[in-house]
């Protein structure tokens, strides 16, 4: 079977054999000094200030953010499931909440926040994803991070940035906080939460005091000498220091490359089947087709063919299917997908088989891949 779920997503074999060794006590030099590699690499990805490492699934990341950094009113851009999420984790914490609210095939725009904003002035906070994985949409989250930051520059940005975390390259310039998770295009069972920082953002934790569990000042204390408030997720961060010596053979840049490919070359065989693309902007970390059929036609992928895409939730639930983007996918898997998905589509006697998703595939994603490599980001 194969997996090709937003997240979580298959782990491969050397990450599950570097989990597999002998567990090793986390208040040891051996732990400690995996901790420090593991976080040289993360900021070398972020290219941010510092990086904490949380044992919880994302979720948890998100609620350190929101109890940390907005002390009045959070703005939260919900666009889907995720920013739907935040909204409810600022109620849950008794601060006060401005949505901008959207279908979830439709991002935000930085006017729109600006507008906001001005309207009102007790924001401290706002809140969105980069790629909302309920519908697969990416928000132009860099040029809305840095109107807020143009705007006024104390406003916390804090950004989700779960399923582009190892997707695409993140310009961190405007943004306090970076939420990753372990589950998604780090290929890791879930379970590791990881966010980085601004000079601000540390600022900030140093000078707050909020929490038990998620206090990032306590965190922050105790990470930068490479251990850990409580017991951490230790076989998490022994995978994610694997992840790296994986990635870091060919660098960040490969990765970004080979993902955008196989994305557009996906992208791009779903509309040579007539197929829809959901979102009006999609991200790369998914690909999002809206289908009367979808829950038929992920039954017969998985039945027939043995492949295993998601579904929606909400309103949205049988209306759409989402196809996996993320981590170091085998083109051959991917190619395989999207053959699968014509297949189904004739099996359902919607349209006759011919091989034109995968022609389109295999065209689309060599005249990516054959594009000139701008090498890899100096930060990067
Ligand atoms: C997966 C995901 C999360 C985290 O959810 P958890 O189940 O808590 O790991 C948060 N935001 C986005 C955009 C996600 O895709």
């Amino acid at each position: 079977m194969l997996l090709f779920t937003p997240g979580p997503t298959p782990v491969p074999e050397e990450l599950r054999w570097a989990m597999a060794a002998p567990a090793i006590h986390h208040r040891t030099p051996e732990f400690e000094n995996i901790f420090a590699n593991t976080k040289a690499s993360l900021l070398a990805l972020l290219g941010m200030q510092e990086v904490l490492m949380l044992a919880s699934s994302g979720t948890g990341a998100m609620e350190a953010c929101m109890a940390t950094f907005c002390n009045n009113t959070a703005l939260v851009i919900n666009s889907g499931k995720f920013g739907e999420r935040f909204a409810k984790i600022a109620t849950a914490l008794g601060r006060s909440v401005h949505e901008i609210k959207h279908e979830w095939d439709t991002p935000a725009n930085a006017n729109e926040v600006l507008e906001a904003l001005g309207k009102n002035t007790n924001i401290d906070a706002v809140f969105l994803q980069a790629c909302e994985s309920a519908g697969g949409l990416r928000h132009p989250f860099e040029d809305i991070a840095s109107a807020i930051k143009e705007h006024n520059p104390e406003i916390f940005v804090v950004v989700d940035c779960i399923t582009t975390l190892g997707v695409e390259f993140i310009d961190t310039h405007n943004i306090d906080a970076v939420i990753g998770g372990s589950q998604k295009a780090f290929m890791l069972p879930p379970g590791l939460s990881i966010i980085g920082l601004s000079e601000m953002a540390v600022r900030r934790i140093e000078q707050c005091n909020v929490g038990y569990y998620f206090n990032l000042a306590n965190e922050l204390k105790n990470q930068r000498k490479n251990t850990t408030a409580y017991t951490p997720a230790t076989t998490l961060i022994i995978g994610l220091a694997e992840y790296f010596q994986k990635v870091l053979i060919d660098g960040f840049y490969h990765v970004y490359h080979t993902t955008k490919a196989r994305a557009l070359g996906t992208q791009k065989a779903m509309q040579i089947l007539g197929l829809q693309i959901y979102p009006k902007v999609p991200a790369i970390a998914m690909t999002t087709i809206a289908h009367e059929q979808a829950d038929t036609l992920r039954k017969t992928l998985k039945s027939d063919f043995g492949v295993n895409v998601a579904g929606g939730q909400d309103h949205l639930k049988g209306k759409i299917f989402r196809i996996n983007q993320m981590g170091l996918l085998p083109v051959h898997e991917c190619a395989w997908v999207v053959n699968a998905i014509e297949l189904t589509l004739e099996r359902l006697q919607l349209r006759k088989f011919d091989g034109s998703a995968n022609t389109a595939f295999l065209q689309t994603y060599y005249a990516e891949i054959n594009k000139q490599a701008p090498g890899d980001h100096p930060k990067q």
